[in-house]
């Protein structure tokens, strides 16, 4: 009796845990980040640096199947048009220094992760989470400044709605054996608006909203991707050094 009863066991109760994961269950609440008021921060691209945007064209970007990018670009500032999609640079990047400006939209709507939600896919898979957090709570391993569902930010380093911010990331690409195997993870460092979120942390793998993350090999070079999550987020001066 006993022995069927673990077969019971196995053959439902196993399978049907694997299966009823919620994105609430990799959601992390505690510690949250204690709330700073940065400072102003340098913005030009130096010498060695490959723009990729520069408020004049889309001309470095497009969407996900090659076409091209459908953002709109005004006053020399990009801003996601909702519904048409990621965008992804036509140049692929490994290791890397990248500076990003982005603002969430100055009139607030929604809240939690609905709220000025972007994000910064480095490689296209590894999401450096663009969110406004100024006064808006949600669960600390998505806020902005964290590797999404992975890493929460040292502190809240946002500025209110409207007004422009800066992320410096410096990321170390992972390293794959020709089998598929990851010889090393890949390591990222965030500054935002000047101040340290994201210290050379490890990566679990790729990003992902359900479940937990895993690394599958890619390539040595990958798109960078920016996200359309239906929010009105602007991008200004953005550009990249190759490590
Ligand atoms: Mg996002």
């Amino acid at each position: 009796m006993k022995n069927i009863i673990y077969l019971l066991a196995i053959c439902f109760l196993v399978p049907s845990i694997a299966y009823s994961q919620k994105p609430e269950e990799t959601e992390v609440w505690t510690p949250e980040p204690k709330l700073i008021t940065p400072g102003i921060n340098p913005q030009a691209p130096p010498s060695d640096a490959i723009v990729l945007l520069d408020g004049k064209d889309l001309s470095n970007w497009s969407d996900l199947k090659q076409n091209p990018a459908q953002w709109t670009l005004e006053n020399g500032v990009m801003t996601v048009a909702k519904g048409k999609g990621d965008i992804k640079t036509k140049q692929g990047f490994g290791s890397c220094q990248l500076h990003v400006e982005w603002r969430s939209p100055a009139e607030v709507s929604g809240s939690g992760q609905n709220r000025g939600n972007s994000g910064i896919f480095l490689m296209g898979r590894y999401e450096v989470q663009v969110l406004d957090n100024f006064n808006n709570r949600t669960y600390s391993n998505g806020q902005a400044g964290s590797i999404y569902k992975q890493h929460i930010p040292l502190v809240n380093a946002c500025k209110p709605p409207g007004e422009w911010q800066t992320y410096d990331i410096i990321f170390t690409a992972p390293k794959f054996g020709e089998d598929g195997s990851l010889l090393s993870a890949a390591r990222v460092t965030v500054i935002q608006n000047g101040v340290l979120v994201q210290n050379n942390v490890e990566l679990k793998g790729e990003t992902v909203y359900i479940g937990q993350p895993k690394y599958t090999k890619h390539g040595e070079k990958e798109a960078l991707v920016l996200q359309d999550h239906g929010c009105l987020v602007s991008y200004r001066n953005i550009w990249v050094r190759e490590l």
